[in-house]
């Protein structure tokens, strides 16, 4: 039995994981004073209720509320710069070595706060955050579904323009059932002509059709893919093409994409030579920690100690890194996966 101190020890990584997402409650009670925003309550415990979805959520509309509340807090340069930093800390904690960190630009903006200096600013906080926390992380920028196609065109030139310099990929992210991934091909066209890698949060709310669309356009990962389960070939094509999984088990739980954990395909889609990787999504919201994920993939979903091990290497494989940086940190895990006496 591997205890949770253990599974807090494995040296990890972390594909999908959203910063607006990862906002720590007493952060967002600071930012409320500096604004002079008023607050229901500024006890942790009880804004708790407010912020964070409760452990029996099963919507995505309860789910998103949680963001409503506190949005309008992070549209300035101190918030967005101390929530990035403040992320490298959470995620360093919990031995995370490398992570990948994700958000739309354009939804931090403010009449004050243009979208370069959203970005710049974000780059600043985790660069900051990485060096004080000795944790790897990239920033992958997100066109979003719902915003003016104008915007999403910014955001992949923003993403051009400090690719290397923090940037390492780009998203698609928002509601995938009132906006197709297939109306999304002109940012994606651009991506790809800059040599930007991209990955599309599909099959989470929607179906497989949406997957199919997210591989046309040219997306090296696919975010959730859940509703892959439903189509057998198309598994086969996602298999032959090892495109990587980015999975989140307790967020496919909570916006009820999934009945319970146990009926999550992931250990399918594992068992199926299909490449899953193990993300956190949105920690704070979710009330979870990468820790929490891999404790429920060993102990709910039946996968062990060899396979969870396996799924890592796949994150780092996964990674939007140059291939000599993967083989370095794959080194230093399994170092570190030895040393606490469960390599195999
Ligand atoms: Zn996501």
């Amino acid at each position: 039995m591997v205890s949770t101190e253990v599974f807090k020890k494995i040296p990890k990584v972390d594909l999908h994981c959203h910063l607006d997402g990862c906002v720590r409650t007493p952060t967002i009670i600071e930012l409320a004073k500096k604004q002079k925003v008023k607050l229901p309550t500024t006890n942790v415990e009880e804004l708790n209720k407010y912020v964070r979805v409760s452990p029996d959520c099963r919507s995505l509309t309860e789910f998103l509320k949680a963001f409503e509340f506190f949005y309008p807090l992070l549209q300035n340069p101190y918030a967005v710069e101390k929530i990035g930093y403040e992320l490298c800390e959470d995620a360093a904690s919990e031995n995370i070595k490398y992570l990948e960190v994700r958000f739309a630009p354009f939804l931090q903006t403010s009449e004050n706060f243009k979208i370069t200096d959203v970005v710049k600013i974000c780059l600043d906080g985790l660069r900051q955050g990485s060096r004080d926390f000795k944790i790897s992380v990239g920033l992958i920028l997100c066109c979003y579904r719902s915003i003016p196609k104008e915007a999403n065109i910014i955001t992949v030139e923003l993403a051009k323009k400090y690719f290397d310099s923090g940037i390492v990929a780009m998203d698609l992210a928002g509601d995938e059932t009132r906006y197709p991934t297939r109306d999304f091909a002109e940012p994606f066209v651009l991506a790809k002509k800059y040599k930007i890698p991209f990955t599309v949060h599909a099959g989470e709310s929607s179906g497989p059709e949406s997957i199919k669309e997210a591989v046309k356009l040219g997306a090296s990962r696919i975010g959730h893919g859940v509703h892959l389960i439903d189509d057998s070939n198309l598994m086969k094509e996602i298999k032959e093409k090892e495109i990587p999984l980015e999975i989140c088990i307790t967020s496919n739980v909570q916006t009820h994409v999934v009945n319970d954990f146990e009926s999550h395909p992931i250990k399918k889609f594992y068992d199926n030579g299909i490449i899953v990787t193990i993300n956190s999504d949105d920690r704070s919201v979710s009330g979870i920690d990468l820790t929490n994920e891999y404790n429920v993939a060993v102990n709910r979903l039946g996968f062990d100690i060899s396979a969870l091990i396996k799924i890592i290497h796949n994150g780092i494989n996964a990674l939007f890194t140059p291939n000599k940086n993967k083989a370095s940190l794959s080194k230093i895990v399994e170092t570190e996966i030895n040393a606490l006496g469960i390599g195999v």
